[in-house]
């Protein structure tokens, strides 16, 4: 089974060593999210978990808000590290959109 959903927030941010990137800035940051795995019940797995996530970053500098650099590669691994943490059986595939036309992407290795 699979199961895929999306969200945005609004977020600032500054990338160290990154030229114009430097500069504060904000996007509209969209996350995409695909699960898959065995089903277990009725539900593979709640969409609120992607809701939580964007409650926690929206309307905050990222910089602040996170412990690493806050580049799309790096908030998308942040996000799949977190679900696979809190679900360890079930694969997952997560998008960064820090624009229309630009995500960073990763998957785990079954998915
Ligand atoms: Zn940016």
């Amino acid at each position: 089974m699979k199961v895929k959903t999306e969200g945005t927030f609004d977020a600032s941010h500054f990338l160290e060593n990154a030229g114009k990137c430097g500069n504060l800035h904000g996007h509209r940051w969209r996350i995409k999210v695909s699960v898959k795995g065995e089903m277990n019940g009725d539900l593979l797995w709640d969409f609120r978990n992607l809701d939580e996530v964007i409650e926690e970053l929206d309307h905050t500098h990222l910089n602040e808000t996170l412990d690493f650099n806050p580049s799309a590669e790096n908030i998308s691994i942040y996000i799949l590290n977190r679900f696979k943490n809190d679900y360890p059986d079930l694969e997952f595939k997560i998008r960064v959109y820090e624009s229309p036309k630009s995500y960073a992407e990763i998957e785990t290795n079954e998915y």
